[in-house]
């Protein structure tokens, strides 16, 4: 009888790991989609000096860095391909069920099951902090499993290093590591060391809900920094952590832009100018985001830029640029973040194309497709 229930159980086991690892891969494959069915070349691709790109939540599909996909939007093969720089890796911990633009509550959360079905540790099933941890230290096993082919940048003289590597290693390509909401700091501003530590060097104080110390464009009440989120804000400066602004409410972007003087970034969105809606940038914030040297991220999904296509980014891209100028504006695509792009990141050379056609210059493009996050990082980010 023993020996039964030790069988059956273990047949249990064994059939829920087989049965939620495919669904794992299931939604993986069909959350994570593109508009564009084939991939155009552009003769002026090769010699951009710098491919960037400000967000993509990667990591939370435990998908195999190194294998080349037929689905998602990012890997190695592919990055490699798109001849990437430098991408930044944003951790997802909590993502209420039914999500929406409009309003959301903290009630929920469809990130337990996923760990679970992905056979993560057991300590991510449950904690927010240990799961957002674990996929930081995910990213840098990619780097000791890479030969080299990819790096992992945390400071200025990494990337000053990088910057001169990659000129002579085209295979070479690298990764940054940012916060998608800082409720994975479990309410605790200590914590923050811990992800410093893990190489986290930007972080969006909330993602789809209002938490602990702020207010989302998405949540239930929409307010300001609380008197804890101002106590983060001043520790990330201490630190050097950027912080994002994407998913803000604008009482929350107001707080910031009065409680720092840094420069912020919005790591991925569109502009209300373009593209009218509860996640995108107003005028205003966007003129106080240039007038202290911030860095704009514009998406590449439909939500962002009203409309499927790379015209429609590079039409918000130009809407950045005539307001605040060239040097403030940088692909911020949300690649894997549970959305249809335009294309996936071997897709990039369409975005190219799309940018001449709104009259930007070489140099300018070359600026835009991530000369500016280059400079950004190397100005901003901690020295050593
Ligand atoms: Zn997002």
């Amino acid at each position: 009888m023993k020996k039964f229930l030790i069988g059956l159980a273990a047949l249990v086991i064994i059939g829920a790991i087989l049965f939620f690892g495919f669904v794992a891969t299931y939604f993986d494959k069909s959350m994570n989609t593109v508009s564009y069915s084939t991939i155009e070349e552009n003769s002026r691709y090769d010699s951009l000096s710098f491919i960037a790109d400000l967000h993509c939540d990667m990591l939370l599909w435990n998908r195999n860095f190194f294998g080349l996909h037929k689905y998602g939007h990012v890997d190695l093969p592919r990055m490699q391909k798109a001849g990437m720089a430098l991408q930044v890796f944003t951790i997802v911990s909590k993502v209420p069920k039914g999500i929406n633009i409009e309003q959301n509550d903290d009630k929920t959360d469809q990130i337990t099951l996923l760990s679970f079905g992905q056979l993560r540790p057991p300590k991510t099933w449950f904690s927010l902090k240990a799961r957002a941890l674990q996929q930081c230290a995910q990213l840098h096993d990619f780097a000791t499993r890479s030969n080299g082919d990819f790096r992992v940048i945390t400071n200025r003289r990494e990337l000053e290093r990088y910057v001169l590597d990659k000129k002579n290693n085209k295979q070479l390509t690298a990764g940054m590591l940012g916060l998608e909401g800082a409720h994975c700091l479990e309410a605790d501003v200590n914590n923050l060391q811990a992800f410093y530590d893990a190489g986290v060097r930007y972080i969006g104080i909330t993602h789809f809900f209002d938490n602990e110390w702020g207010g989302s464009a998405h949540g239930m009440k929409k307010g300001g920094l609380t008197k804890d989120g101002i106590s983060l804000t001043r520790k990330m400066e201490e630190l050097g952590i950027i912080i994002d602004l994407a998913h803000a409410s604008v009482e929350t972007i107001d707080d910031v832009l009065r409680v720092t003087s840094r420069p912020v970034i919005v790591s991925h969105t569109g502009v209300k100018g373009e593209c009218d809606n509860q996640r995108n940038l107003s005028d205003k914030h966007l003129q106080e985001i240039g007038k202290r040297n911030g860095l704009v991220g514009i998406g590449l999904w439909e939500t962002a830029v009203c409309g499927t296509d790379a015209d429609a980014t590079a039409r918000s891209i130009r809407y950045v640029a005539d307001k605040i100028g060239v040097d403030k504006v940088c692909l911020g695509s949300d690649f894997d973040g549970a959305i249809r792009t335009h294309f996936d990141v071997a897709g990039l050379p369409t975005m190219v194309t799309a940018l001449q056609k709104q009259g930007f210059s070489f140099q300018e493009i070359d600026k835009i497709m991530g000369g500016n996050i280059r400079d950004f990082m190397l100005q901003n980010l901690p020295v050593e």
